[in-house]
């Protein structure tokens, strides 16, 4: 797949007073104005090239409608709403895309990509990114959440399904944030919605599937 810029961006972006009119210049926030967002070289389109490789997505065919954004629940947390990643991807603007905060604080809910008229898989766009960022060691805007991500893994693979409250306990140590959601856990654990103990059903199955993703991850 070729990346987008200077191909269907350049070539059909309205430019200038009409792009002003139409309210469709560029929303690149952080210092990056729309022309230094198109002075990209061969770096930048190799990063539109190896997201849409990773994700399997195109997403050059976004048209920045800007449905995706306004169904997201999260958006008003990050520094980019979907809209502005997803055309941050098209752009090259890698550096703006690993270190945003968006990326990982999106919950994978999938309204963006359901809602999207072009079907552009935003939120498996969004999951590409995070993979690419742990590969290339950037460091995390939001650092918990790789954290609680690796903890999760590591507790299906120990106990065969999630156990939540061993994930909590062990997450906790790690993030050092002892007290926080203690009155939300306690909670939860007098509706029922996690128990005491661990069930190890099915733990012999779920091993077997993370050890050969991880050896599938070594090799790839
Ligand atoms: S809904 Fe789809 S086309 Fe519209 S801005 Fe989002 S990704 Fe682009
Ligand atoms: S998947 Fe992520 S980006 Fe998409 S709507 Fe949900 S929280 Fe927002």
């Amino acid at each position: 797949m070729a990346g987008c810029t200077g191909t269907s961006l350049e070539e059909h972006a309205p430019t200038g007073d009409s792009a002003d009119a139409l309210g469709l210049t560029p929303q690149i926030v952080n210092g990056v104005t729309p022309e230094q967002a198109l002075q990209v070289g061969g770096e930048s389109v190799a990063f539109t090239e190896l997201v849409e490789q990773v994700s399997g997505v195109d997403v050059c065919v976004c048209f920045q409608c800007g449905k995706c954004a306004s169904g997201c629940p999260v958006s008003y947390a990050g520094d980019y709403t979907p809209t502005q990643l997803i055309h941050a991807v098209q752009l090259g603007l890698r550096d703006q895309v690993l270190r945003s905060k968006t990326i990982w604080l999106c919950s994978s809910c999938q309204i963006c990509t359901t809602r999207c008229p072009q079907d552009v898989d935003v939120a498996g766009v969004i999951n590409a990114v995070r993979i690419i960022a742990q590969r290339a060691q950037v460091s995390p805007s939001v650092s918990s959440v790789p954290t609680f991500f690796r903890k999760s893994v590591s507790n299906i693979a120990l106990f065969g399904r999630m156990y939540e409250l061993g994930l909590m306990a062990d997450f906790k140590v790690s993030s050092r944030r002892f007290s926080e959601d203690l009155g939300l856990g306690s909670r939860m654990l007098r509706k029922g919605k996690f128990s005491l103990l661990p069930s190890f059903r099915g733990s012999r199955a779920a091993r077997r599937i993370i050890r050969r993703s991880r050896a599938i991850e070594r090799t790839s």
